[in-house]
């Protein structure tokens, strides 16, 4: 049987929380016996929207990621729960509203922290894919209803039709190495996951301080160049894709002007300001 999946696609998140109040508006004070019990609007969102800021001014970049329950496959927090949490035929995990009943124990069964604890009506819950509206016949959740960015793409698949286009795509889940197969793929993750150099090429031209366009800028790591890139007409310049707490790099700038290197020990992003070329004597 086919599965509902989700691809949410990273960079497109405007934070504008219409995904989140869709949800509530969905959900707060409403029964649904079967599915859910009441949302508290006291409680946590069972959809967050995770933000990380990275680099410096002027070359800062602000992501956002939603986050929510994955469905997974093979999910820790169904073997934790003693029957009260289940998968259906079509991949929508539930929390059972009757039987869940005090079962704050089961906030630490989902690794992703995805279940969230409704003070009112004492129950475990999490983000249910809007199953409730889907049997109803809907083709999407509330959160894709909602989002004027397109960053929610919902889609019932097989799992061998999933996986294939999840190796086209370049999808990816959350925590992969804990094996849960989750139903829930990032789209472009590896900009939430990675860093980046940058920086800012100037030269003394005439007694002036210029931004150097089309200056040649190569990055070195263990002694390698990695990879290579031209400053733009503002003389800046970056290197994306990078591992978070890499080590050690060198900046190597270069152009008619002069040239000029620059080292880095990367943790987070770094913006490493102005690169000043030096002339080269002949
Ligand atoms: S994300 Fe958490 S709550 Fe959702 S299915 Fe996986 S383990 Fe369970
Ligand atoms: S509705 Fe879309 S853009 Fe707005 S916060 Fe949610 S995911 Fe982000």
């Amino acid at each position: 049987m086919k599965k509902w999946n989700m691809i949410i696609n990273v960079g497109q998140c405007e934070n504008c929380y219409n995904c989140v109040i869709s949800e509530s508006d969905e959900h707060v004070g409403n029964n649904c016996p079967g599915y859910s019990a009441p949302a508290s609007i006291s409680s946590e969102s069972t959809i967050q929207i995770l933000r990380r800021s990275q680099g410096s001014a002027p070359m800062v970049e602000t992501l956002y990621l939603p986050v929510m329950c994955n469905h997974c496959d093979d999910a820790p927090c169904i073997n934790a729960s003693g029957g009260v949490i289940s998968k259906r035929e079509d991949g929508i995990v539930i929390i059972d509203p009757v039987k869940a009943k005090g079962r704050k124990d089961l906030l630490k069964s989902c690794p992703y922290n995805a279940i969230i604890w409704n003070e009112e009506q004492q129950v475990p819950q999490t983000w249910i894919f809007d199953a409730h509206l889907l049997d109803q016949g809907w083709t999407i959740p509330r959160c894709q209803q909602a989002c004027p960015t397109d960053v929610f793409e919902a889609l019932k698949i097989d799992d061998v039709d999933m996986v294939n286009l999840a190796r086209q795509e370049k999808l990816k889940v959350l925590k992969p190495e804990l094996g849960t197969r989750p139903l829930v793929w990032y789209r472009s993750l590896s900009r939430w996951e990675t860093c980046f150099i940058g920086g800012s090429v100037s030269a003394d031209i005439g007694g002036l301080l210029e931004c150097v366009n089309a200056a040649e800028i190569s990055l070195v790591h263990d002694g390698k160049t990695i990879a290579r890139t031209q400053s733009d007409e503002f003389g800046d310049f970056r290197f994306d894709g990078l591992p978070p707490n890499g080590g050690d790099y060198r900046i190597d700038a270069r152009h008619t002007l002069g040239q000029a290197s620059r080292h880095c020990s990367l943790e987070e992003s770094a913006y490493l300001g102005e690169i000043r070329l030096i002339a080269v004597e002949d």
